[in-house]
């Protein structure tokens, strides 16, 4: 196997980004882009070592940002990218890699399978650049905003990063031609008069240069998550229960400390469970007197706002309800109705159905009901 560096430039002072952080520091769902980026060669099996180019400015957060992180080391960078990238190459000179990828420090949505296409690539290429696709009409326009032509788009593709390459061919080649303000490692490699192979890159690996671009990121970065929920109350003396937060006439009550809303305690745990927010019991203990009777549309609820206060959204809950009695059909409209208007979500969101158990089981001998719910949000 041969033995490949990662080199991750992270010495720009950000200036398009505004801000006060240069822009491969600033937090990412609470993680800084650079330790995003760190993570995923950190990650990849196929890197055996990690070199970053910083700013000298940047000692002290470059270090609070690796913190824990093993394998990873910092180099000074210059005054230009391609400097800092030749600075870089000449650090990892010392231990003289077989294969070096170069990558931006703010592309941090860098994928393992992006990384390895470049890998295989070098097998029989001397440089990789990974490429998406132009997709838009190009224009050249004038100082004044006037378009002087359209430019045709064929062949043409926009360059990303990690860009691979063979490591002593590309430091002689940053050698030889520095200080020619290239924007590019595969440019210093043509510029050698070498071949670049291209391979697919990814929509995803964008590089963060603006405050807009950093909003796209953490949109796609949204995560589906799901959880359920399970509960059972037995029958007692009644003539009514409490189901989906609605009266429903029945022969007998349900036996609970709250109202016994089978439904909703399960919908509540399915929503906590859905953000590892805990159970029911733990924010409303059976023990505690102040829940003694309680209307259980207010579990539900307080379950649903503590994901609204994390960002969340909830995409679906879904009811099954276990009982031989009552009927459930008759009442279904009017429990999803329910349901909707507690968490004051559109009722496409909500589902109610229900089954028997063919008499088995305490809920086949009615002794009690239980109900099941899965919760799908976006956190
Ligand atoms: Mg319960």
């Amino acid at each position: 196997m041969p033995v490949c560096a990662a080199l991750i430039v992270a010495a720009g002072r950000g200036q398009r980004f505004g801000g006060n952080l240069p822009k491969q520091y600033a937090p990412l769902k609470g993680e800084r882009l650079l330790r995003r980026t760190l993570r995923a060669f950190l990650r990849h099996p196929g890197i055996d070592r990690v070199v970053v180019a910083i700013h000298p400015d940047d000692a002290a957060i470059f270090a609070e940002t690796i913190e824990g992180m093993k394998d990873v080391t910092a180099v000074h960078g210059g005054a230009t990218r391609q400097e800092s990238v030749q600075l870089g190459l000449e650090a990892l000179a010392v231990s003289n890699p077989d294969l070096v990828l170069i990558h931006d420090g703010a592309r941090p949505r860098v994928s393992l399978a992006l990384i390895t296409r470049v890998l295989d690539g070098l097998k029989t290429a001397e440089g990789v650049l990974p490429v998406v696709p132009v997709i838009d009409t190009l224009k050249r326009i004038d100082g004044t905003g006037r378009v002087g032509e359209t430019v045709p788009r064929d062949n043409l593709v926009r360059a990303q990063t990690p860009q691979g390459f063979r490591f002593p061919q590309i430091l002689a080649a940053h050698r030889a031609f520095k200080g020619e303000a290239l924007t590019d490692d595969a440019a210093v490699l043509e510029r050698a008069g070498q071949s670049v192979m291209t391979v697919a890159g990814d929509e995803a690996n964008i590089k963060v240069t603006t405050m807009e671009d950093l909003a796209t990121l953490t949109a796609t970065l949204v995560e589906t998550r799901v959880g359920q929920g399970y509960d059972v109350h037995s029958f007692g003396p009644g003539d009514s229960i409490m189901l989906c937060g609605i009266k429903v006439a029945h022969t007998h009550g349900m036996v609970g400390h709250s109202d016994a809303d089978v439904a909703l305690h399960a919908g509540t745990d399915a929503l906590l469970g859905a953000f590892g927010a805990g159970d029911i019991g733990q924010h409303f203990p059976p023990s505690d007197m102040k829940w003694k009777g309680a209307s259980s549309d207010r579990f539900l609820r307080h379950a649903y706002d503590l994901l609204l206060e994390r960002g969340g959204s909830l995409v679906h809950l879904d009811f099954t309800i276990i009982c031989e009695r009552p009927k459930i059909g008759p009442h279904r409209g009017a429990m999803v109705e329910s349901v909707a208007r507690i968490l004051g979500v559109e009722e496409s969101r909500i589902s109610v159905k229900a089954t028997t158990t063919e008499g088995l089981g305490f809920t086949g001998r009615q002794e009690g009901l239980a109900a099941q719910a899965v919760a799908t949000i976006r956190l």
